[in-house]
């Protein structure tokens, strides 16, 4: 399997720049309305456009064998660089080795000519940012909830040696039965052995920014800064003109390839210091638990630059009682700690009172996507 993902890596002869955003449905299959997995030939019937991502195309697709339903993330070839396919592999390796009920299942991945396709666990509720899209904010039972899966689900991926780095609400899918699923695993890293640092720029901003976790060797190091410098296009333009400076190969075209959203959950040690782990994703569900109670994130503001300014200096306005209860309160002072080494592990959140001693419902009505449900909840 590990040499299939390699593959991915070895097929891509064609490479050119830019944004891959024009349709995935051009070949002759995909205009049949199917696709064939060229190693098993299995066919699958394309349905509706789910949505779209930074470079892929998320379809309902049928196995017409069985019937079986997927939200299959099709990844067009000939615009990638080798290192964006090196990145999907890497996605695809992290991806396939979890199983569990809180992480959108990676079923298959196979390749043709012209794409990468990968079978996922289909989420038809779609996500928490379409939750809070429509209801602004959850009740405190429905938060608790949605908290206890997320916990449970980053436990599990943390329990594996992987940090997935881009915890926000649009990652947190929802299955048809309202179950939270972990998706996206695109700025995923593994954390096996012993982490090396990388240090590129000797000035204050770019080393700072691209001391980076690496254990990959120089590869990693060059998809993680991406990553990082993806996140600085968001939060300040005079930093990125100094990396783009650094005259990394391929670097200006992934500017516009990928593009991360607002810094809104963003861990401080990412924007700061010299390398992040775990605690990043603890923070992350601190703000994206803060955001289903409050209905907007604690350091959310007009300007990027203010938004960044408060996530460093731990500057957000405290939930009071008439949101949440003094557990509730605890949970999120304690996940948003600015030192991550304070935060806890999700094992010891896990057994917060706020999720332990308070009403944590077992399921949640499908009308809770939209509307308010009735007190039973
Ligand atoms: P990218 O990694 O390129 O950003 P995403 O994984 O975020 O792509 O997927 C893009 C969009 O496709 C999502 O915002 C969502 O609307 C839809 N989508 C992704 N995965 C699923 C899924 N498992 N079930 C249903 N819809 C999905």
């Amino acid at each position: 399997v590990y040499n299939t993902a390699l593959s991915l890596i070895r097929t891509t002869s064609v490479i050119t720049a830019g944004p891959s955003t024009s349709s995935c449905s051009n070949s002759a299959e995909e205009e049949s309305g199917y696709v064939v997995d060229p190693a098993q030939g299995n066919a699958y019937h394309m349905g509706q456009l789910l949505g779209k991502g930074g470079f892929a195309q998320v379809f309902l697709m049928t196995d017409v064998n069985n019937g079986k339903e997927y939200a299959c993330k099709i990844i067009r070839k000939n615009r990638m660089q080798k290192v964006h396919m090196q990145k999907i592999a890497r996605e695809i390796m992290i991806h396939k080795e979890l199983n569990h009920v809180n992480v959108v299942q990676l079923h298959h991945y196979f390749e043709d000519n012209l794409n990468v396709y990968m079978l996922l666990e289909a989420c038809p509720r779609k996500s928490l940012m379409h939750v809070l899209k429509y209801r602004g904010k959850v009740t405190e039972p429905e938060a608790r909830y949605y908290m206890k899966q997320m916990v449970t689900g980053v436990a599990y991926i943390h329990a594996q040696n992987i940090v997935h780095r881009d915890l926000k609400p649009g990652n947190m899918f929802l299955s048809d039965r309202m179950i939270v699923k972990i998706g996206d695993f695109g700025l995923a890293t593994r954390l096996d052995g012993q982490p090396r640092r990388v240090s590129f720029g000797s000035d204050g901003v770019t080393s700072r920014c691209f001391n980076v976790y690496c254990n990959v060797a120089s590869q990693e190091a060059h998809v993680n800064m991406q990553t990082l410098a993806i996140t600085l296009k968001t939060w300040e333009r005079s930093n990125l003109d100094r990396i783009m400076n650094y005259n990394i190969p391929g670097f200006e075209q992934n500017l516009s390839w990928t593009i991360c959203g607002t810094p809104n959950y963003i861990a401080p040690e990412v924007l700061y210091k010299r390398a992040y782990s775990y605690e990043a994703d603890v923070w992350a569900l601190g703000c994206i638990l803060y955001a289903l109670l409050v209905g907007q994130p604690p350091f959310d503001t007009t300007s990027l630059q203010e938004t960044y300014d408060r996530i460093c200096n731990n500057h957000y306005r405290e939930v009071d009682d008439s949101i949440a209860s003094r557990n509730g309160q605890d949970l999120i002072k304690w996940l948003l700690q600015p030192n991550p080494e304070l935060r806890p592990s999700l094992e010891r959140v896990k057994e917060h009172a706020y999720l332990t001693k308070e009403h944590v419902p077992t399921s949640l009505p499908l009308i809770s996507c939209y509307q308010m449900p009735r007190a039973s909840v």
